[in-house]
């Protein structure tokens, strides 16, 4: 297929994956239209946490593009301000495991050792130590990993400078129109049916999050993704200073109080919060730290959860204008940026710029 700058390109689904795949096209010239079923941001978007984990090593192809997708983050905050003016919350907080139990030391001793031979920047704390740099956490904490590279970014803030970017680029969104299926597509374009008619672009990017399955099938492709819901919560007391983790859950410092997070519950596209995840995000409050707050607020979204452990980018086997941008699962805050800059190049210029074999999206 021949390059297509200035392409007509239609990105279905507005949430952070979406929303960096309408900036970087509209930036390189494409004429991009954001449609969105809903009429605001994602519930992903306002349930994330917007923790940017730390680069764990390996150098496999999805092991860098977590290490590239990392690196985005810092230059593309200052980018979006300068454009925007919105400060998307970009903090190099550094991040502490903890260890309270014997179950616990064994996995954090394990990442330390995997850490050390990966060449990863981790620091092993004292008890007393990692209390000196958090002094809000409980006694009952024996001693942790410092990772100096953990980042935080505001996942709202974020979704909202991308799009203002992608306007000011010259982008267009509708809100309120729903992508019914693909009709056709071929060597000329694609015709979808949305629920406001038909429409035809260059190219279909679904970036529908967990919803995407079923419009792939629209034109038989099997897009293997499904919904597992995660809450949040958000308490109010203790300052604190950096990421903190503990059993698979997140503790994080932000504008709106402490946000504990996050459950994985298989609920369907229900988006309720529940007691049991309000009990379960109580107890990792408590656990970690002296003085726990008052619970303020509690949030639900759906993460996009592929087969095969790895996000879903690239074009369809048989409808090679028809790209697919979704199963980021727990790290779509993380990659949703690298994945508009491959899909972008991928659309533009006819290649995506770095391997992307293991992100095929049929499965
Ligand atoms: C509690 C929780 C904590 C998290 N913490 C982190 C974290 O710390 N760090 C991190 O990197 N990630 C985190 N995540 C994951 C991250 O939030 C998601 O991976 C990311 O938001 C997914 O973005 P998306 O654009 O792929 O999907 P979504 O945000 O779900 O967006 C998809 C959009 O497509 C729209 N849509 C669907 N179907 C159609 C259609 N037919 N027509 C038009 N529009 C349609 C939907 O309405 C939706 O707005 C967390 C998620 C949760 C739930």
């Amino acid at each position: 297929m021949t390059p297509a700058l200035g392409a007509r390109v239609l990105v279905v689904g507005a949430g952070i994956v979406g929303r960096s795949i309408a900036y970087y096209l509209s930036r390189a010239g494409a004429r991009t239209l954001l449609i969105e079923a809903r009429e605001g941001p994602s519930d992903a978007s306002r349930a994330s946490l917007g923790v940017l984990t730390h680069f764990s090593g390996g150098q496999s192809v999805y092991g860098l593009f977590i290490r590239d997708s990392h690196a985005v983050h810092g230059p593309l905050a200052d980018e979006l301000f300068e454009e925007t003016g919105i400060d998307v919350g970009w903090r190099s907080l550094g991040g502490l495991d903890l260890v309270i139990d014997r179950e616990d030391e064994a996995l954090v001793e394990a990442q330390w050792d995997q850490g050390r031979v990966r060449g990863v920047p981790v620091e092993r704390l004292s008890g007393a130590d990692v209390r000196r740099i958090e002094p809000s956490l409980a006694n009952e904490v024996r001693w942790g990993l410092y990772f100096p590279e953990d980042q935080r970014v505001s996942p709202m803030k974020l979704g909202q400078a991308l799009l203002e970017g992608a306007l000011a680029h010259g982008a267009q969104i509708e809100y309120g129109e729903r992508l019914l299926c693909i009709a056709e597509s071929g060597e000329g374009g694609v015709v979808v049916e949305t629920s406001k008619g038909r429409r035809s672009a260059d190219y279909v990017v679904l970036a529908s999050g967990a919803w995407t399955a079923p419009l792939a099938a629209s034109v038989d492709a099997q897009v293997p993704v499904r919904p597992v819901r995660g809450e949040h919560g958000c308490f109010g007391g203790a300052e604190l200073r950096h990421v903190l983790r503990h059993g698979g859950h997140q503790i994080i410092p932000s504008a709106r109080g402490i946000m504990v997070g996050a459950t994985a519950e298989e609920a369907g596209f229900s988006t309720e919060i529940t007691q049991a995840g309000q009990r379960a995000l109580r107890a990792v409050h408590t656990r970690l730290l002296a003085t726990p707050g008052p619970l303020r607020s509690q949030w639900a979204g759906l993460r996009a959860k592929p087969k095969a452990g790895r996000p879903m980018i690239g074009p369809l086997n048989e409808h090679p204008r028809v790209f697919i941008a979704t199963g980021h699962y727990k790290n779509g805050v993380l990659m949703g940026p690298l994945t508009g800059q491959v899909i972008t190049r991928w659309i533009l210029e006819g290649q995506p710029g770095r391997d992307m074999q293991p992100f095929v999206p049929e499965r």
